[in-house]
């Protein structure tokens, strides 16, 4: 039914692996942001060559944008024979830094055993060449296909994403009538639509002391001892209460399906610089704790926050001098596709044609691009759709299989089809 699709997908194979590979060798490592601006036009002169409008979009003004290190953005987009909706293929091209424990070359885009090997191979550059694949099988195919087909490849996804997605939405690139539908090629595994993500707080709390000499505490006030009593509310009261709180939202793993909070840092007293000496005597008068809570959609962000103030409060009336602040350090609501939304029903097509069974819809723990795509966009027909395993991501020794890209720009052809030209048939 979807045989020319599918064999001009396979056509391709080997274009897809040099491709990635090709991308690969782009060390897009963000912080700093090397390589921005090349790697996007890499992607830009490719699909110029077949046909696309391309448009660099710089970001400036938008956090870490210098002329060292430009936030630059690419945006290619094909209109077809006549009007239609449109589908957009949004892929993040920085990537973390490659880190310790590599056997091969981060940027080498090595090739070996079915695999494409390198910082980024899964997150998500194998994701952004396979989508480049699907689209040019699509286009060769169905050469007189209604509406258009966008593909962006965009920065700083790792750092929140500001110079990226949240930029161009904000000049209007992921609205309507432009853009219809958005995948985001994210290695969420070839048989799975990521519908959304948690919702996330972070947040930092100050504990408030008075300073006076360590030999005679009692006459200051220990800001570390007032956030050691924090602590140990919410370790009695906070966690427990969030491990008992579960969702509809099919997040995973497994143990992300509750609502969760971390302790990313604690700083109170002396920094650490008097090392390797001898810290001066003193009582702290300031404690800093910073938190990270992740939130399901049955949650409120109002609630969310007064679950902490009123531990905080209540710490108020109770302790002795204690006193706190609290500052906002982030808010994202969390997103949850609708599963009969249009671009999720053409991408389960895609995979019931493929794998021939149903696909899992998934929720993932932790954000990405999507949030700016609805909150700024307004495009809530949005999804993660791409090959790759997400455990690798990040890691030593990165890869992405390449009969998994293959498979997957098969259901984003497939997707295409069923979005633009409203079948899965030729
Ligand atoms: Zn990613």
């Amino acid at each position: 039914m979807t045989e020319r699709l599918l064999k001009a997908v396979d056509a391709r194979i080997d274009d897809l692996v040099a491709l990635t590979a090709d991308l690969i060798r782009f060390p897009t490592v963000n912080p700093p942001g090397e390589a921005y601006r090349p790697c996007a036009e890499y992607v830009g002169e490719r699909l110029r060559k077949r046909g696309f409008e391309t448009e660099f979009i710089r970001a400036e003004g938008t956090p870490g944008d210098t002329d060292r290190y430009p936030r630059v953005n690419v945006v290619a987009r094909f209109d077809g024979r006549s009007a239609g909706a449109c589908v957009h293929f949004n892929s993040h091209i920085d990537v973390v830094e490659a880190g310790e424990g590599w056997t091969v070359d981060p940027f080498a885009g090595l090739v070996k055993d079915g695999r494409v090997y390198g910082r980024g191979a899964c997150d998500m550059k194998g994701g952004l060449a396979a989508s480049i694949i699907a689209a040019e099988a699509f286009m060769e195919v169905f050469p007189d296909f209604p509406g258009a087909i966008e593909i962006s490849g965009t920065v700083d996804e790792e750092s929140g994403g500001f110079g990226g997605v949240a930029h161009l939405a904000r000049l209007g690139y992921f609205s309507k009538p432009k853009v219809d539908h958005v995948i985001i090629p994210e290695p969420l595994n070839k048989d799975r639509i990521c519908l959304g993500h948690r919702g996330v707080w972070w947040a930092e709390i100050e504990t408030k002391g008075e300073i006076a000499h360590g030999s005679m505490p009692f006459l200051g006030d220990n800001a570390v001892r007032h956030m050691g009593a924090v602590l140990q509310a919410f370790e009695d009261e906070l966690f427990p209460a969030l491990d008992r709180k579960v969702t509809r939202m099919p997040v995973v793993p497994e143990g992300a399906k509750r609502s969760t909070m971390n302790i990313n840092s604690i700083h109170g007293g002396q920094t650490e610089d008097f090392r390797p000496g001898l810290p001066s005597p003193n009582v702290p008068d300031s404690c800093r704790l910073t938190i990270d809570r992740r939130f399901l959609l049955e949650e409120d962000l109002a609630t969310v926050k007064s679950e902490v103030t009123d531990i905080l409060e209540r710490l108020k009336r109770e302790r002795k001098k204690f006193d706190y602040e609290i500052r906002d350090l982030m808010e994202v609501l969390p997103l949850m596709t609708e599963r009969d939304a249009p671009v999720v029903k053409a991408v389960a097509q895609g995979i019931m044609a493929i794998f021939d069974r149903e696909p899992d819809y998934v929720i993932s723990p932790g954000t990405y691009d999507q949030k700016h795509v609805a909150r700024i966009g307004h495009i809530y027909d949005c999804i993660a759709y791409g090959p790759g395993i997400l455990d690798l991501a990040h890691r030593p020794d990165e890869w992405v299989g390449i009969a998994d890209m293959v498979e997957s720009a098969k259901v984003m052809a497939i997707g295409l089809n069923v979005l633009l030209r409203g079948t899965v048939a030729d």
